[in-house]
């Protein structure tokens, strides 16, 4: 054992802490800790998957066309630059393996997504940590931190925990600033909760340097069946698709997530509600001392007086059978990501950080 020894960096990763989703001893446990759609999937997407259990003595689909077409009419992409992973976890994990090793530099920013880190010493390059402006990615310091070793350079927009979002000026300064050879990722995991937002489609289409990725893991609630993808010029996905397996996509995950892409009026029904519920959420905390920034994603982030207000918030909620998440982990030790639920989960959620506020005068 003493002889094997794993590959520089990958000692230094903390293993990625999931969303909690039990409470021991409490039942009709409420979970808004994994920014999952309480809607659940499009029906489509159901039907979709059932039909495919009768063929699973198949192989899937390598070059996940009919799923690119789909992805194509709804958004408006070039079907022969998008690329299909498990998740889009998968593709994120790719381009660290195509443009960074050892050497190298991935930036990110102090309350970017945990997974970043990971996917930059999995690759043995060194991820480099970019400060934030009051919870907001900063162009600026993300352009000063670069140097002739920056490969990558990831961001969520919106970004996962804050909910915060920057501009397509922004954007467009980013991805027109980063050294030559360095690749922009927009991580678009986010995007479609945001109206009107084209989660970087024009960034791509304009430049060779940016990719994009999406997934079906949060508003089309298939974060089950392991589906993402990415976009970017053709020189990106030439690189990526030399790397990807040939089988990286089940069968039944091809099928429901076509089903779920074409099904626009429950994505369409699942936006609207969310920013429904979220403002009213976000309302409904402040108006009882706890703000949050503005949030474009389904989630929001909570903040409290002190870390320990927080933690004591979060075990009141538990005592409740109530999960949200706790994201000292990121940086924020006073908040609380909190996703957003159906009406009657936002309702009950509110209800008791009011008993927690109440009770803690
Ligand atoms: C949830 C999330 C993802 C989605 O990952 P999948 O592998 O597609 O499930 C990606 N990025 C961020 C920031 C997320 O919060």
């Amino acid at each position: 054992m003493t002889k094997i020894k794993a590959q520089p960096g990958i000692m230094d990763i903390a293993l990625y802490q999931g969303g909690k989703s039990h409470v021991d001893g409490v039942e009709n446990v409420l979970k808004l800790s994994s920014n999952e759609n309480p809607f659940g999937p499009s029906e489509a997407a159901k039907e979709a998957l059932v039909r495919a259990s009768h063929t699973l003595h198949r192989y899937p689909s390598t070059d996940h066309g009919t799923l690119r077409a789909a992805i194509s009419d709804v958004w408006g992409l070039d079907p022969d630059r998008i690329i299909c992973g498990n998740g889009s976890g998968e593709i994120l994990m790719m381009i660290a393996q195509a443009f960074a090793g050892k050497g190298d530099e991935v930036l990110f920013t102090e309350h970017g997504f945990a997974m970043y880190p990971i996917y930059a010493n999995a690759n043995g390059a060194k991820p480099v940590v970019v400060a934030e402006r009051d919870r907001v990615v900063d162009v600026d310091a993300l352009l000063a931190a670069c140097t002739k070793k920056t490969k990558v350079c990831y961001i969520a927009n919106p970004a996962n925990p804050t909910g915060t979002m920057i501009g397509q000026g922004d954007l467009e300064r980013l991805a027109d600033g980063l050294p030559a050879g360095a690749v922009l990722v927009l991580d678009g995991a986010y995007s479609e909760y945001v109206e009107g937002y084209d989660a970087g489609k024009s960034l791509v289409d304009s430049r060779d340097n940016v990719i994009m990725t999406r997934t079906f893991s949060k508003i089309y609630g298939l974060g089950g069946l392991r589906i993402g993808y990415g976009y970017a010029s053709q020189q990106i996905i030439d690189v990526l698709m030399r790397i990807r397996g040939p089988f990286n996509i089940s069968a039944p995950a091809l099928a429901a997530a076509e089903a779920a892409m074409r099904d626009v009026a429950h994505t369409e029904k699942c936006r609207t509600d969310n920013a429904k519920q979220r403002d009213w959420m976000a309302g409904a905390l402040a108006e009882i001392g706890l703000p949050s920034d503005i949030s474009t994603a389904n989630f929001i982030l909570v903040r409290f007086a002190s870390e320990a207000d927080a933690k004591a918030c979060n075990d009141h909620l538990m005592t409740q059978g109530i999960i949200v998440r706790l994201v000292g982990g990121y940086g924020l030790p006073n908040c609380l990501r909190i996703t957003v639920g159906d009406e009657a989960s936002c309702r009950r959620v509110v209800h008791a950080i009011g008993q927690f506020k109440g009770a803690s005068k």
